[in-house]
């Protein structure tokens, strides 16, 4: 352990000092990493309890995990940051299921697949990082490049990945469905997951986008999803959130209107700076969509509709849909005739209901979408690059603190992304174009920050 930390400390002051791949490439990697992961013997030790008390911060470990073997595609690569996603959680309180049978399922597909079944899950599907090590078979990618990682994992020997790789049939979400995810000073990943590193970040803000910000990408922008066009109204639930926060940016940079909805005053204001006009306080206009756990109330859907044709005078022609079984109904109810209603989870629940009267008298469209395929999340990214979205941090933690900022998470405490320090000394490292960040601005930056109300 004492050996792996000085061999730790020496990549680090390698990356910092901006050594050459060459260099990197020499310096001698440790056996083993610093993870966070979840046990398998662990996997019962929330049974009985209700969701919001399963705590993230008894489930998810800190400690040394051994490196395993590099398959001939993939990358060693020093996590400098990472985050917190929804599906850290999921994870983290074992729900839907115990992420150990995707990692048991992968592990049949291949001699590589079986280094997955482990007694532990690394988790983690976002890092901005430098490569530490390249297989024989990365051709695009050299140690020494900075990177950020996306999460879409994919056989690309599989036939049903060539046209678009989120129709493959054995399609993975890296650090949740495969092992030696994001959430570690060094992951593992595939060079076909690999994207620059925008260059006028720090690590922490260039380390929160690839999954969120690809997910709203397919979901509002390619013909993969629901693109927006010119005009269009947009209502948004979650505005303030991880995958929202993308989405307003992405509706308000194609010339359409977002209807941000959120659930404080706070969050209200971010929206506001970020350029979204109208938004929803849903606590202060205290929906009640369902009468009981059985009965929708359509007099409630009405009155969310109402209040939208008052902010924007019409309809929404799309519905960004992801809070699920609570909003679902009032998502199809106020969707614009021939409008769309896109969504890619169901965070309070997946068993949904919804009026189908009102979905096919007025000839609306539900249209699931999963995260991004390679050319999607590559897109993405360059909105990213090019400073046309910009990163919702809110706040970075210490990878040792991943179970604290979980329950954060857990608990719809943050705004935005939570950022997460793994090999990075410090906040505010990691950038190399200050003349785009100055064009960008610091204000804009730090939107997300500067409203954090927890
Ligand atoms: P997040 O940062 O927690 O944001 C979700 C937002 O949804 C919250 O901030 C909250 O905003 C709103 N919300 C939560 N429960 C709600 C409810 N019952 N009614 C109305 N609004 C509610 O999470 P995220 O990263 O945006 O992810 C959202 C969901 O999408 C999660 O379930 C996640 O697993 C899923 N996801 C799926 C994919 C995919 O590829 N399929 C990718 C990313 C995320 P207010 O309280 O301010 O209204």
């Amino acid at each position: 352990m004492g050996c792996n930390l000085a061999q730790m400390s020496e990549i680090l002051e390698a990356v910092l000092a901006g050594a050459s791949g060459a260099t990197l490439a020499s310096t001698a990697l440790p056996a083993t990493t610093r993870a966070v992961f979840v046990r398998r013997d662990e996997q019962e030790m929330f049974a009985g309890l209700a969701s919001e008390d399963k705590d993230p911060r008894r489930s998810l470990h800190v400690d040394e995990v051994a490196l395993p073997e590099l398959a001939p595609d993939e990358v060693f690569i020093a996590v400098m940051a990472s985050s917190i996603n929804f599906n850290s959680v999921w994870t983290s309180i074992f729900e839907p299921l115990s992420t150990f049978g995707f990692l048991d399922r992968l592990a049949k597909e291949s001699f590589w697949g079986r280094r997955h079944a482990l007694d532990y899950h690394v988790i983690g599907s976002d890092a901005a990082g430098v490569v530490l090590r390249a297989g024989s078979e990365v051709r695009n990618w050299s140690v020494g490049d900075e990177v950020t990682v996306h999460c879409n994992y994919v056989d690309d020997q599989d036939p049903s990945s060539h046209e678009d790789s989120m129709m493959a049939g054995n399609q993975r979400i890296w650090g949740f469905e495969t092992n030696f995810g994001g959430l570690a000073d060094i992951c593992v990943a595939k060079a076909n997951q690999l994207m620059p590193k925008p260059a006028h970040l720090t690590w922490e803000e260039a380390a929160v986008n690839a999954l969120c910000n690809s997910t709203a990408y397919r979901m509002l922008v390619s013909r993969n999803g629901a693109p927006v066009t010119q005009g269009d109204k947009v209502l948004i639930w979650g505005a303030s959130g991880g995958i929202g926060s993308f989405a307003v940016q992405h509706v308000l940079n194609s010339g359409a209107t977002p209807i941000g909805v959120v659930s404080s005053q706070d969050k209200v204001e971010t929206l506001h700076e970020l350029g979204c006009r109208h938004v929803i306080n849903r606590a202060e206009k205290d929906y009640r969509f369902w009468k009981d756990g059985h009965t929708q109330d359509e007099s409630e859907w009405r009155r969310l509709g109402k209040d939208i044709r008052a902010l924007v005078g019409d309809d929404p022609d799309i519905v960004f849909e992801h809070p699920g079984r609570t909003t679902m109904g009032a998502s199809v109810f106020v969707a614009k005739r021939g409008g769309t209603i896109v969504t890619c989870a169901a965070t309070s629940g997946y068993m949904i209901e919804y009026d189908n009267r009102h979905l096919w008298m007025k000839l609306k469209t539900i249209k699931g979408s999963h995260f991004s395929n390679y050319r999607e999340a590559w897109a993405a990214n360059q909105t990213i690059v090019d400073g046309k979205v910009v990163p919702p941090l809110s706040a970075v933690f210490p990878l040792e603190e991943t179970g604290e900022a979980a329950y954060e998470v857990q608990h719809n405490r943050h705004e935005g992304k939570i950022g997460i320090l793994c090999v990075a000394p410090a906040q505010g490292l990691g950038i190399s174009d200050p003349e785009l960040r100055a064009r960008v601005g610091e204000d804009r930056l730090s939107i997300f920050r500067r409203h954090d109300a927890r």
